[in-house]
């Protein structure tokens, strides 16, 4: 992409209403735009990056077995008046009349409409294992939307349902859903700690969530430093080997890691104490285990190999797309702008022309970014007719993990400076060099 034909209405000044770093920052590298409380536009590049983290998403749910699908963000009530929640639900639930006076709501969530889509199509434990998920936009009437995309009123969720024949097969489930979710935060570059939490009100007793450590995070955490450590990393799963989840689950869950909601001093206090941490984190995911919650008032049953007619076992377990790139954000940022993970940026690198209109310098960038194509890289080109401090502080800003930087002094000799937005360091290196180098970190060789 070039710039110059672009769409990245960056701000110079710190926009007032923003109160926390991510959500300054994404107003002023112009990812969103607020339309309403807690409801934004994506721009371009918020756009891109979400649209990166839909994708890391999708391929770890896919890998784990589970199948996408699509649910309407519309819902007629009736459902929810089954499930015994239309009333429980409360002010969050954001209701409307259709022209027949009908009610609907707004999704916030799709329990009921999967267990009815459920109900009407399977019938037998030899349909089972299922767990279907989407990506889809919810909407919560929150009271104090704020944060930008931390806390929306109008979020972007992945939520996915488990249907087993009894508790240990949603059990494996469950824990299918706790491995796929560390290797999604692991790629985005993030560590999101598994919290034992409490049920609210999805109801069920097994639920964790899933914590990204920052200061400036909703929920306050107890944890053991040990669990900072821990990395799934490049691992083999073989997500039907239920034991071998099993201790992967086990591994990560082993050191003392719980929010206020289910904190027990007693036993925080015999962790040894330069362990003991105390601090703030983002929510970016839950998973719960809720037996037969749904399918037992909604009649979502299947037939055992024994003939009985039993309820399934589900579960249902969500990440914050939307708010992920918030967290992701907090974690990862330095004075001068947002510092993607290469798993999460927008663009692959950053293409700075210190000298537009020197012809040389011109073809030199060109040949780079043609280059870069051709690994299947997208690089953005800054050739804007900017002076070369601007346009280092637009890169800054906008945060691509790695910067070409093109002048007219180093083409003569053939070279061009390659940086690290994390670090900082440059090395000057051929321009052939440069592109191998980015083609190789982004395994595109
Ligand atoms: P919270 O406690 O933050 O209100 P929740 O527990 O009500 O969230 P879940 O029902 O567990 O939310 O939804 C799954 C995920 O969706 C959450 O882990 C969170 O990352 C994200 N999420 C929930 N509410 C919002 C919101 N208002 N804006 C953006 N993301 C949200
Ligand atoms: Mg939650």
């Amino acid at each position: 992409m070039r710039l110059s034909s672009y769409f990245l209405p960056v701000l110079k000044e710190n926009p007032a209403e923003a109160q926390i770093v991510s959500h300054r920052l994404m107003l002023r590298a112009g990812m969103i735009r607020q339309q309403a409380a807690g409801i934004y536009s994506w721009l371009p590049l918020g756009y891109r990056v979400l649209r990166r983290i839909e994708e890391i998403v999708h391929e770890e749910q896919i890998r784990a077995g589970h199948i996408p699908m699509l649910m309407p963000t519309l819902q007629p009530a009736d459902l929810w008046r089954e499930s015994g929640r239309y009333d429980d639900y409360g002010e969050e639930m954001l209701r409307i009349k259709d022209r027949h006076g009908r009610d609907m709501l707004y999704g916030p969530t799709n329990e009921e409409m999967i267990t009815d889509i459920f109900r009407s199509h399977v019938s037998s434990y030899k349909d089972l294992p299922l767990t279907l998920y989407h990506i889809q936009w919810k909407f919560r009437d929150e009271i104090r939307p704020r944060f930008g995309v931390m806390r929306g009123r109008e979020f972007l969720m992945k939520d996915g349902y488990n249907f087993d024949v009894d508790k240990d097969a949603a059990i494996h489930a469950y824990n299918r859903h706790m491995v796929s979710y560390l290797r999604t935060y692991e790629r985005m570059g993030l560590k999101a700690i598994p919290m034992r939490a409490a049920s609210g009100p999805i109801g069920g007793d097994n639920t964790h969530e899933f914590l990204v450590l920052a200061s400036t995070g909703e929920s306050e955490v107890f944890y053991d430093s040990a669990v900072t450590d821990l990395t799934l990393g490049n691992r083999d799963v073989n997500y039907s080997d239920r034991d071998q989840v099993k201790a992967i689950c086990e591994e990560f869950t082993a050191p003392y890691a719980r929010t206020d909601e289910t904190h027990d001093p007693e036993i925080f206090d015999k962790i040894p104490e330069e362990r003991r941490k105390v601090g703030r984190g983002i929510e970016v995911g839950q998973i719960f285990y809720f037996g037969t919650k749904y399918s037992e008032p909604m009649g979502a049953v299947v037939t055992t190999d024994k003939g009985e007619r039993v309820p399934v076992h589900m579960g249902s377990h969500g990440i914050g797309v939307s708010r992920l790139l918030g967290a992701i954000i907090e974690a990862s940022h330095d004075d001068n702008g947002i510092i993607w993970p290469e798993g999460v940026t927008p663009f692959h690198c950053g293409i700075v022309n210190l000298k537009q209109g020197d012809t040389s310098t011109d073809s030199a960038c060109e040949a780079l970014y043609a280059a870069l194509a051709k690994k299947g890289l997208a690089p953005l080109y800054d050739d804007r007719d900017e002076r070369a401090g601007a346009k280092f502080a637009t890169m800054d800003l906008v945060g691509l993990p790695w910067r070409i930087t093109v002048g007219p002094r180093g083409i003569a000799k053939h070279a061009v400076e390659l940086t690290s937005r994390r670090t900082g360091e440059s090395e000057e290196m051929s321009p052939e060099a440069a592109v191998a180098r980015i083609a190789q970190i982004y395994g595109r060789t």
